[in-house]
């Protein structure tokens, strides 16, 4: 532990107070300063609209907080079977599975999926649920460059045993850049891969209605076999789903034992992700917004170090955990709460501020952020 203090990497909880009136982006720190969070994967601002916040409260005052029950052992609502179905006629697919998290999503679907046998080919950058989700699995793991198709391909060349997967973010979680998912479904094609495909952050953000990756690339959702989604970051509320085929929700019902054995989602956050899909699926004025704000940003400060990204996360490569703190506390002071993130959480050297936008932000607060990264920078 001492190690990690010495390092840089040592890290501590930050608690941000609810600021009375305005609401999210805009909080307190601990003395009740004022803060305004680049922080949060609540693209969307959703999280605290009225239509989502009534709906749970209406679903506690009769269903209660907590589910109290495994989904197969009488933790199952209404409420969930109707969310599972909106999803999946959003999505146009056969079905739908919530889950209590996009993590435990991502370690029930590759356990059940992936057996001992097979060969995993895994995105460098992958979000680490979807590495350990391999390690529980036991496969084999094959960990290309980002983004390198070609450094794929001279895997998949090289063959071998077993069952070949594709694992990959939708949007990289740090870096915000999008998978090139067209060349990486043609491999998949040529060498009989399956493709797990992660839109934690792309769902809500990206393409037609907000379908995620496969929509942005105008691609067909059937060319991917497995998509997982979590109800945490643009839908504003929290727990997670898996989309696909019928026979491969049955299986997972069956098969995928973060499923089994957790306690069901609170039917109340099922109402809320519900309300939430409509202000999503609908929700082109905020992503308008949201790029708006994005390149806003970018252009106020040119000269920065930015990362290639075309989400809302915007990533500046600071690369020294050090310089990635003293940047991220001279904002602070300026009130703007941007984390540094640092390994392991990034690869060594790469520390970064990680900013996130939002279109719960205002055109104020962006050119605040841009004036302070100005003067730091
Ligand atoms: N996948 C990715 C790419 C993520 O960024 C995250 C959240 N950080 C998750 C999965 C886990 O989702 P959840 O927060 O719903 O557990």
């Amino acid at each position: 532990m001492s190690a990690l203090r010495a390092q840089d990497l040592w890290r501590e909880l930050q608690v941000l107070q609810p600021a009375p009136g305005r609401g999210p982006p805009t909080f307190m720190g601990a003395r009740g300063e004022p803060l305004l969070s680049f922080a949060s994967n609540d693209y969307l601002g959703l999280s605290a609209e009225p239509a989502l916040r009534d709906a749970a409260i209406a679903e506690i005052q009769q269903s209660g907080v907590g589910a109290g029950a495994a989904p197969l052992l009488g933790g199952e609502r209404p409420a969930h079977a109707a969310l599972a179905d909106a999803l999946a006629s959003w999505l146009g697919v056969e079905a739908v599975l919530l889950f209590g998290s996009g993590y435990l999503a991502n370690l029930g679907v590759i356990s059940a999926l992936v057996g001992r046998g097979d060969r995993v080919y895994a995105d460098r950058l992958n979000h680490a649920s979807l590495v350990d989700g391999v390690r529980l699995s036991g496969a084999r793991l094959h960990r290309y460059r980002h983004g390198d198709m070609t450094h794929l391909a001279q895997w998949l060349e090289r063959g071998g045993r077993g069952q070949a997967w594709i694992i990959t973010d939708g949007v990289f979680s740090m870096d915000g850049d999008i998978v090139p998912l067209p060349e990486l479904a043609t491999l998949a094609r040529q060498y009989g891969a399956g493709i797990i495909l992660d839109e934690a952050h792309a769902f809500g953000v990206l393409g037609l209605e907000g379908k995620g990756t496969v929509a942005h690339w105008n691609m067909k959702l059937h060319e991917v076999d497995v998509i997982m989604g979590t109800l945490g970051k643009a839908f504003g509320v929290y727990g997670a789903f898996v989309a696909g085929s019928q026979d491969l929700v049955d299986l997972l019902r069956n098969r995928a034992r973060s499923f089994i054995y957790h306690t069901a989602l609170p039917s109340a956050l099922a109402v809320a992700a519900f309300a939430a899909l409509d202000l999503l699926r609908y929700g082109d004025a905020r992503r308008e917004r949201l790029t708006q704000h994005r390149q806003h940003l970018r252009a106020q400060v040119p000269d920065a170090p930015w990362l290639a990204s075309e989400t809302p996360i915007q990533g500046l490569l600071l690369g020294d955990a050090r310089r990635a703190l003293a940047v991220s506390a001279q904002l602070r002071t300026a009130g703007l709460y941007c984390p540094a993130v640092r390994p392991p959480t990034v690869p060594a050297d790469s520390a970064r501020l990680r900013i996130t936008l939002s279109a719960a932000h205002s055109h104020d607060d962006i050119e605040l952020l841009a004036a302070a990264l100005r003067g730091i920078l």
